[in-house]
């Protein structure tokens, strides 16, 4: 079985809300589908249409990947790519808008999101097109699985319809993905109890330093309750980010301090503090450890590999078409 998977290199920084929301799943993907093959790919050529900057978009892509690696994510384990380096992505991308009626890519809604935000003059033609990529990085790897965030399944289902159609108008070509749906990855809230971004500067980064965590936690706002007040877990910011960090008995615990009252909220967020170092403390000494060139090796390495599976796809892909002659 081949899952495929992708990482968005929008950012040279990780925070906490990309860990639990993210690198987490997929570390916990590998180890519940362990026979799998675990394809995964730097979403470059997908970032490029809001960072327009060579620096930037080689340094995202690079850290991310150092980041994932010093997370946790076994670098070998899962067959980390860099699409840019397989011609066949933008090939299948050309093949499939041309089966795409317009009509079915004005329903996605992230392009009705473009829309609402009253962005039309702004939209480039690649917001438009994005779910032709995506079905083209998915189907070019008879791909049995996607992990998708609710948000991404309309993407996905538009993955499964373009294949069927090929499949119907040319032939057996292209195995049809299904999606897997990540239920228990919640959304994580950032310091201000908005979804942690970093457009909202609410976040805290896994390579922050202690001073910077320490400033951050203190910054989550409170209640006016007194120490003594018993207090109610599930309408705390600082419970809601310390529960990330702890185990059920330690969780448990916790509520019922909070319930009990006598717990300060400058205990709760000690506590916390405390919690996000014994995370991000063993991330970024493994973090310093990997040079930007075993990325770059990695990538080059990987590349050969998925090229041949790719190139295969587009062999077929294009006698089917009639493109070869
Ligand atoms: P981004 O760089 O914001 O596109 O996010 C990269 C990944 O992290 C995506 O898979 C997001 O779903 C996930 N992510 C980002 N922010 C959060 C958050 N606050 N809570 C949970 N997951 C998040």
């Amino acid at each position: 079985m081949r899952i495929l998977t992708w990482l968005q290199a929008t950012s040279d920084q990780l925070h906490i809300g990309n860990y639990f929301g993210a690198v987490k799943p997929m570390i916990e993907l590998a180890e519940k589908f362990k026979d799998a093959e675990i394809f995964l790919f730097l979403a470059i050529m997908h970032s490029f249409n809001n960072i327009q900057d060579p620096v930037a978009l080689r340094k995202n892509a690079i850290n991310v990947l150092k980041l994932y690696a010093a997370c946790g994510a076994d670098l070998n384990r899962f067959m980390i790519f860099n699409p840019a380096d397989v011609p066949g992505h933008a090939q299948l991308n050309r093949v499939l808008s041309c089966i795409t009626n317009m009509w079915f890519m004005e329903r996605m809604h992230t392009y009705k999101e473009a829309l609402d935000k009253g962005k039309t003059k702004e939209i480039n033609i690649w917001v438009f097109c994005y779910p032709i990529l995506m079905a083209a990085d998915i189907l070019l790897y008879d791909t049995d699985l996607v992990p998708v965030g609710k948000d991404q399944k309309q993407h996905l289902e538009f993955a499964r319809d373009i294949a069927m159609k090929f499949n119907n108008a040319f032939g057996e070509t292209f195995k049809i993905p299904k999606p897997y749906i990540q239920e228990d990855v919640g959304l994580i809230i950032g310091i201000d109890g908005r979804k942690m971004s970093k457009s909202y500067n609410n976040y805290i980064w896994l390579l922050d330093d202690e001073k910077t965590i320490l400033k951050r936690v203190k910054q989550i706002p409170t209640s006016a309750l007194t120490v003594e007040e018993p207090k109610n877990p599930d309408e705390c910011n600082v419970y809601k980010i310390c529960k990330l960090f702890l185990t059920p008995e330690e969780d448990e615990t916790l509520r019922k301090r909070y319930q009990a009252g006598g717990l300060s909220y400058k205990d709760a967020k000690e506590y916390t503090y405390e919690k996000i170092i014994a995370l991000v403390q063993p991330i970024q000494e493994k973090y310093a450890k990997i040079s930007d060139q075993d990325i770059i090796d990695l990538l080059a390495k990987n590349a050969k590999i998925v090229n041949k599976i790719a190139t295969k796809k587009i062999e077929d892909v294009y006698k089917k078409i009639g493109f070869s002659l």
